[in-house]
This record gives C-alpha cells, structure tokens and sequence, in this order.
C-alpha cells in the first residue's frame, strides 16, 4: 500500500488534549468549562443519559419480576439491547458510510473498511464486527445487567440510591461514571496487551485498523467480560438501576461513537455531536500506546501517551496494514 493512502484524511488541532479534570496544578474554571461543555455534557452525559432513561422507563421489565431468573425478562433485556445498538451503531454506519451524508468531513482516515480481507470473519470487516457485537457484546452487556436487577430485586446490594432522598448524589453518580471506565479502560487495556492476551482476545478488536461504528464493541468475549466489568463499581457505589444502565451503554453503544472514525457529526460543516477523540485512533494504528481516553490523563501519568504531535508525520506514512 503506498504512503500516500496511509496519510490521515483530517487531522485534529495537535497536540492533543487531556480534560483539565485530573491536572495538577488544579484548574478550577478549566475543569467546570469542561464539565459544561458541549465535548463533555452535549456529547456524553445528556444523549447517554437520555438514552438511559428512556431504556429504564420504557424498555425495562418491572425490577420485582427480576427477583428469579426466568426466561422472560432476561431475554426482554438481550431484546432491547440488541435493539439499541443496532439501531445506533447501524445507524452511524449507513450515515456515515453507506449512504455518506457527511463525506469525509472530520473523518481521520483516508482509507476504506476492509472487504475482502481474510483476517475478518467471511473476508468482511463490518459483517466480523457485526458478528462479535452480537453474538458476545450484547449477551455479556446483558449478563452484567441480570446480575444486577436480579441483586437489587431481591435487596442483595449494600446500597440502592433513592434519587428522591440524595438528588446530589444521583447527579454526581452519572458525572462519575465516564471518569471511572477511563480509568479502569486504561489499566485493563494494558492487560489486554499482555501477548498472551492480546493473542487469544484482543487481536480480534485490533484487526480494526481503520474503524467505523461497528468495530466499537467488536470484542472476544473475554474482552467483554473483562471491558464490561468496570459495572461491578455499582456492587460498592450507592447507585440506581439507572447508573447500572447508563454505564453499561456509555461502555457498549458509546463505542459505537468513539469508534466510528469520525471526530464528529456536523451540520453544515459545524460539528454539533462529538464524536471521538484522534487519541485511540492512534492506538489502533501504533498499538503500543493510548490505552485509557483522555477525560482521566493516566496514559500521561505512566509514560504511554502519544498526542500525535510528534508523530503527526510519522503518522502519515505509517500503519499496521500492509
Ligand atoms: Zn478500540
Ligand atoms: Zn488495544
């Protein structure tokens, strides 16, 4: 493949940024901008959290039928969530690539997804990501549900956050929530790069080199388990069923947006959703770096971080694909 079709289509202002949340020294106004910001509140907290509510009254089995397991709710549960990523994810896709209402306008790579390719279940990017979201994503994103419905229906947990009684504390639990998985990405991302690891679970995500929103939660199931697991907070974090939700798809439909290859979806040519950061994209290129996101800067604490700055030619002749 030559140089030039490995070169980036776009390009962020670099380098790039960690949120001024987990800085030192502190910045106070910069934290609460961020916090505020339509990157941070317009783009994650309000359409996840919207997404969960709708999920939680609309789409969810009364919590006293999930006191047994029993075929009907479990399986309402692996309904809804196949559903909503679908529609999510898929939608993403025929937008940005099927039907290419938004062209390559702050699309990172100049390249394809890959069809004919014999690294890819049947030779075909999408249908391999589309198989593991399905086939393991969804089930394992709805077993760490049934555990939990299931333990708050019949009053297992420590604690169930009454949203009436701690208003502060629900809101704080939702603001929370991106913070912890960027954490806990980031340490067992760097597990999952462990050879041994990386050779039975987590090479079938990187076969992903150049990502659209399916490629997100393509994972094996391990991967799952282990990604998915960051849910078990709530064991020991006074929490409603609807943090359970909102990590949980923050997790599993958010990687459809934080892979999908775009920074973000404009309208006329003004971005108005943020989508994802240049920062894993490099990852799935370079590999050796980036493991976390960057609303907790732990990549910079540990050495690892690259703000594709220095590397900003490097990187537009270099890839893993040949
Ligand atoms: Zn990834
Ligand atoms: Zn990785």
């Amino acid at each position: 493949m030559s140089a030039n079709k490995k070169a980036w289509n776009w390009l962020p202002p670099l380098p790039i940024q960690s949120a001024p949340i987990f800085v030192w020294p502190p910045r106070l106004f910069g934290a609460i901008r961020f916090l505020f910001s339509s990157t941070f509140l317009g783009s994650i907290m309000l359409p996840y959290v919207l997404l969960a509510m709708l999920t939680w009254y609309w789409l969810q089995p009364e919590l006293a039928r999930c006191a047994e397991f029993e075929a009907g709710w479990i399986l309402q549960l692996l309904g809804r969530n196949a559903l909503l990523i679908f529609i999510v994810a898929g939608g993403l896709h025929l937008y940005l690539y099927v039907f290419r209402l938004q062209g390559t306008d702050r699309r990172f790579e100049s390249r394809e997804l890959q069809r004919d390719n014999p690294r890819f279940f049947l030779r075909d990017q999408v249908k391999d990501n589309i198989f593991w979201t399905m086939i393991s994503g969804v089930p394992v994103w709805t077993a760490y549900e049934v555990f939990f419905f299931w333990a708050m229906a019949n009053d297992h947990l420590p604690y169930y956050l009454e949203w009436r009684n701690h208003p502060v504390s629900f809101v704080l639990i939702f603001f929370a929530i991106p913070f912890i998985t960027s954490l806990h990405f980031h340490l067992v991302h760097r597990l999952l790069h462990w050879k041994p690891l990386f050779r039975i679970a987590h090479e079938v995500h990187h076969r992903n080199v150049i990502l659209g929103p399916w490629s997100g939660f393509s994972m094996h199931p391990i991967e799952h388990l282990i990604y998915m697991s960051s849910v078990l907070i709530h064991v020991v974090l006074p929490s409603h069923p609807l943090h359970i939700i909102f990590h949980n798809q923050w997790n599993s439909i958010g990687a459809a947006a934080t892979h999908s290859g775009y920074e973000a979806l404009t309208f006329q040519g003004k971005p108005f959703l943020y989508l994802t950061s240049f920062h894993h994209q490099i990852h799935h290129r370079l590999l050796n770096c980036n493991y976390g996101n960057q609303l907790v800067p732990a990549d910079e604490w540990f050495g690892c971080n690259n703000d594709g700055a220095k590397e900003a030619n490097k990187l537009r002749t270099q890839s893993h694909v040949s």
